[in-house]
């Protein structure tokens, strides 16, 4: 049987605060609760907004913490080879196409069709992408693609759904002995999602389940914000015969204001709080682990 595997999965486009400490020291006690295995992934796809200083912080933040995780880290940037073949993939077998428009022009169609307000929009508040790029015949779809204009491909979730048909996930309770529920999917709620884009040859959906079946992880422990994504990762795992993992989403840990945390918001970056003199203990206290 192989051992549990749970991972932290870290972007470094911003300094880590308070949720980020949250989320990897849950992984830590329940790595060491269930005597598994603790990884850390550096997500780093979107190399425009991460840098190396930010990657060492996060390292720097951790260690601080008192965590300690597998070498190698597995950082996203070094792995793109991996995601293209997963994508080839989905090309060979008819789930993805290119898609031309941009946000503005996207807009300008809804609005077009007078359906601003009956339009549906997925669960981040983006509205879905217009049919029409999925309709192209093969010859005007190698026109636009020949004609230099930038492009993302999109699943085609309609064809995603109509080949997975309904799929499910196993939530676990850290607090209860680890019970699971299973919960339904709702992928159709997402419409056409970007797997990748011609300045990024990947999206974070398509990374993340690619890595966590590479590396073996059995248990994804994030954070209630990526709650939602689960339902296209579900597809991704199914459309690439991978294996799913069990998820747990916990809670976050929102500012004094009651908002959700912000990477540029110093006062609860761990690097501010360990120069203003709290120690680990502090931040464990705060974030309600101890
Ligand atoms: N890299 C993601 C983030 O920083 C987390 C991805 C995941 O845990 O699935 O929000």
């Amino acid at each position: 049987m192989t051992a549990p595997t749970f991972r932290f999965a870290p972007s470094p486009n911003g300094e880590l605060h308070l949720g980020h400490a949250y989320s990897a020291l849950l992984n830590g006690n329940l790595a060491k609760k269930f005597n598994g295995r603790l990884l850390l992934r550096i997500e780093d796809i979107d190399i425009t907004r991460c840098t190396p200083e930010f990657e060492r912080g996060i390292y720097c933040d951790l260690e601080w913490l008192g965590l300690e995780w597998e070498q190698p880290v597995r950082r996203q940037s070094d792995h793109f080879a991996d995601y293209g073949a997963a994508l080839e993939r989905l090309k060979r077998d008819g789930f993805v196409y290119p898609s031309f428009m941009s946000r503005g022009e996207v807009r300008g169609w809804i609005a077009e069709q007078r359906m601003a307000g009956a339009w549906p929009h997925d669960p981040d508040g983006a509205p879905h992408y217009p049919p029409l790029d999925r309709e192209l015949t093969e010859k005007s779809r190698r026109e636009h693609m020949d004609s230099g204009k930038a492009f993302a491909w999109r699943l085609n979730m309609d064809a995603a759904i109509g080949t997975v048909g309904t799929l499910d996930w196993s939530e676990f309770d850290v607090d209860q002995e680890g019970i699971e529920r299973r919960i339904t999917a709702r992928p159709q709620e997402w419409g056409d999602v970007v797997l990748a884009r011609s300045d990024i040859p990947t999206s974070y959906h398509l990374s993340v389940v690619v890595d966590d079946a590479l590396q073996g992880v059995t248990h994804v422990v994030r954070g209630r914000d990526l709650y939602e994504a689960t339902s296209v990762q579900r597809v991704l795992h199914r459309l690439l015969g991978l294996a799913p993992p069990v998820y747990h989403h916990h809670r976050l840990i929102e500012g004094a204001d009651g908002r959700k945390l912000s990477k540029s918001a110093r006062s609860t970056g761990l690097r501010a709080l360990r120069e203003a003199g709290c120690s680990p203990d502090d931040v464990k206290r705060m974030v309600g682990i101890i």
